[in-house]
């Protein structure tokens, strides 16, 4: 909106608390201007608006820096046994509709950027470009497109499927064997738009799939994976439960170990050593191990390894922790419903994590797992606007961050309550 003399007009917010992410203590009575897209500036005391400007009266909140997930799967939402079926029946338009549906909840549950940790046909490439042009309403994404896995590995779409029904999967559908295939796999990506690559360094829990641990990555090939990936600007996240292929990929020079359930000393001192980021995703373990104790939730290979591995995270996280492994925040939600995201901050702190380093888990450290500090992250002059608030404090009740009132974007609100 532009005023008399082309002068764009500003918005005063005036915070009651701030955390800007900067340090780990509450600033009172703080106004943040914002100037278009950017944070022009943050000031003690309510400041006065110029004519034009508008004021946002936020007195009685906390203000943060935009939330960041670092584990989420926009595209699906586990619904019980009928998500088995839902590869027989729907297309790649269903999944992108979805998929947006599930960003704009997102968004409204106050996080501001994600990174998509895998889909099926790329449509969170298609729906970062709309969201980011202005054809849908969600958060800021950063997606692997499709992950990559080795045949039968966790992430293989043919798995538990008749031979008659098997698609043909090579590394352009995410299936590798081989330096070859992963290299091309890595090109693939890049050529399709992804941000990065996320891979399936051992067995998972809700694939059809015996093992939910065991290492599906050669070291020739993981290296393959990392120094292509390299060379495209791009980091990789790899999803690890069991230790031996957490160890190979740490070796191997990955950015992010997701889950990384059987995490032992030894991986978190090669974690702290290769300065590899933890993404905990507690509230998918909580809601396996919950859903495994019905029967016929999952299918009969998928129950076991959720009964035994998802109870286990929590305890990961508390270890890793106490050992001052880099953790940035990450839910896994797509597992657990989309916009229960913040519900991951209560586990986090119920396992000992002070509530600062909870919020800058998921603002300043997710922000350097990005790569993006310099834009993003913390509340200061010259970072993008994304902004988003509680009322009352949530260093005193953290479950507070799952009531987020306040959410604005790019300089754009898109929840005020
Ligand atoms: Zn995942």
């Amino acid at each position: 909106m532009t005023v008399s003399a082309g002068i764009q007009a500003a918005t005063f917010i005036h915070a009651g608390n701030v955390f800007t992410g900067t340090s780990k203590t509450l600033q009172q009575e703080v106004t943040i201007v914002v100037d278009g897209n950017k944070i022009s500036s943050v000031q003690r005391g309510y400041k006065e608006p110029g004519q034009g400007d508008t004021v946002i009266d936020l007195k009685h909140a906390t203000v943060m820096p935009g939330l960041m997930d670092m584990h989420v799967h926009l595209s699906m939402q586990h619904g019980g046994p009928q998500t088995y079926l839902d590869r027989f029946s729907l297309n790649e338009a269903d999944y992108a509709l979805r998929a947006a549906n599930y960003a704009r909840i997102t968004l409204d549950a106050g996080f501001t950027t994600v990174r998509n940790l895998g889909d099926g046909f790329y449509e969170t490439v298609a729906l970062r470009n709309a969201i980011s042009n202005g054809y849908a309403t969600g958060p800021r994404i950063y997606t692997v497109g499709k992950s990559i896995a080795t045949t039968g590995g966790h992430a293989d779409p043919s798995n538990g499927i008749s031979h008659q029904l098997r698609p043909d999967v090579g590394p352009e559908q995410g299936v590798v064997n081989g330096e070859v295939e992963a290299r091309e796999a890595v090109r693939s990506r890049y050529q399709d738009g992804a941000d990065l690559i996320k891979i399936t360094a051992t067995g998972g829990v809700l694939s059809v799939a015996k093992s939910g641990q065991n290492p599906q990555f050669m070291t020739d090939e993981l290296e393959a994976i990392v120094d292509t990936a390299k060379d495209y600007g791009m980091t990789v996240a790899v999803h690890a439960h069991g230790r031996e292929g957490m160890k190979r990929a740490i070796e191997a020079g990955v950015d992010s170990i997701e889950h990384g359930t059987y995490m032992d000393d030894e991986i978190r001192d090669l974690m702290k050593k290769n300065g590899t980021y933890y993404v905990p995703t507690i509230l998918a373990g909580k809601f396996v191990a919950d859903k495994a104790k019905i029967d016929g939730y999952f299918p009969a290979l998928v129950r076991p390894k959720a009964a035994a591995i998802g109870p286990l995270i929590q305890n990961t996280f508390a270890q890793a922790y106490e050992a001052g492994v880099k953790i940035a925040f990450g839910t896994d939600s797509g597992v657990s419903a989309h916009g229960d995201n913040a519900q991951e901050f209560s586990l986090m702190v119920e396992a000992g994590m002070t509530p600062e380093d909870a919020l800058l888990s998921a603002t300043v450290n997710s922000a350097n797992l990005l790569g993006i500090s310099d834009i993003l992250g913390t509340l200061e002059q010259g970072k993008l606007a994304d902004i988003v608030a509680v009322s009352g404090n949530p260093l005193e009740d953290i479950s507070l961050m799952e009531s987020i009132s306040f959410v604005m974007k790019d300089g754009v609100i898109y929840k005020q309550q």
